[in-house]
């Protein structure tokens, strides 16, 4: 049997991670970082190599990985904490009943997902706070970024995607996405091949953001005419060309040579 550090699959999003995590400072020695963990693949997945990373890292940081019990029905609490317990990580679960407040906030026919995650992000800040965290790590990877900087482009008349690595605007914690280049279909085929319980995230019963899977299904669409269409727009937003757009708040007066 192939040893997991010599798969393929494992080199792939282990160099992917490393590098996103030196190329925006996303670790420094002394961090104590919280990882979100919502049960998913993408979640589970960034614990694991931010292990392996902490594991073969020069440097010394602490990981916190954090859940947060929504209480959604059916959420099956012991799954988290006996896997944390194997994988011998620090865990804290933060129960909150967000799940009732999203329920009963949201006009019928219409997704708890933007609700639920502005509750979730302000719990995960507070739990930061509270159990001495200074950055907080979530579990988005290169196709969340792609589909968000579409939204952003089609729906909010913005040209923008997701940051690496930010100061919160109350200045006091980083949040950072050591996935953000990590492709969704690696991460699916990883998870799978280790037999991970994985915990679903609509046992809310709520859709998706309806805007955010018409992003994805025009995408797969695109991708099935053009292969390497999600490499390539995932380039461009590493390739930008200020001088060619139009924002004048960029416009410094002197004419760009082209
Ligand atoms: S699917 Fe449910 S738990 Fe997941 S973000 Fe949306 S509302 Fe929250």
């Amino acid at each position: 049997m192939i040893k997991i550090a010599q798969d393929p699959l494992y080199q792939k999003i282990n160099r992917a991670i490393g590098q996103s995590i030196v190329d925006f400072g996303m670790i420094e020695s002394g961090d104590k970082i919280l990882v979100a963990i919502s049960g998913g693949k993408d979640s589970l997945c960034m614990l694991y190599f931010l292990q392996e990373f902490q594991r073969k890292a020069k440097i010394t940081f602490d990981i916190l990985a954090v859940n947060v019990d929504q209480k959604q029905p059916d959420f099956p609490i012991h799954v988290l904490p006996d896997l944390f317990k194997r994988w011998g990580v620090a865990y804290q679960i933060v129960e909150q009943d967000t799940f009732s407040v999203v329920k009963s906030k949201t006009l019928p026919g219409k997704s708890y997902c933007s609700l639920c995650s502005r509750l979730r992000r302000g719990i995960l800040y507070d739990a930061a706070r509270r159990f001495g965290c200074n950055k907080i790590a979530l579990g988005h990877h290169r196709d969340d970024v792609l589909e968000t900087f579409l939204m952003n482009l089609f729906f909010s008349g913005q040209l923008s995607a997701m940051p690496a690595n930010y100061l919160i605007q109350a200045e006091d914690l980083h949040v950072i996405r050591p996935l953000f280049s990590v492709h969704e279909d690696w991460i699916e085929d990883f998870v799978q091949a280790q037999k991970w319980a994985i915990i679903p995230c609509n046992l809310c019963g709520s859709q998706e953001n309806m805007k955010r899977q018409e992003m994805k299904a025009l995408l797969e669409q695109l991708q099935e005419q053009h292969p390497r269409l999600r490499e390539t727009a995932f380039g461009a937003l590493q390739n930008i060309e200020p001088r060619f757009l139009f924002d004048k708040k960029l416009w410094k007066h002197d004419v760009p040579k082209a």
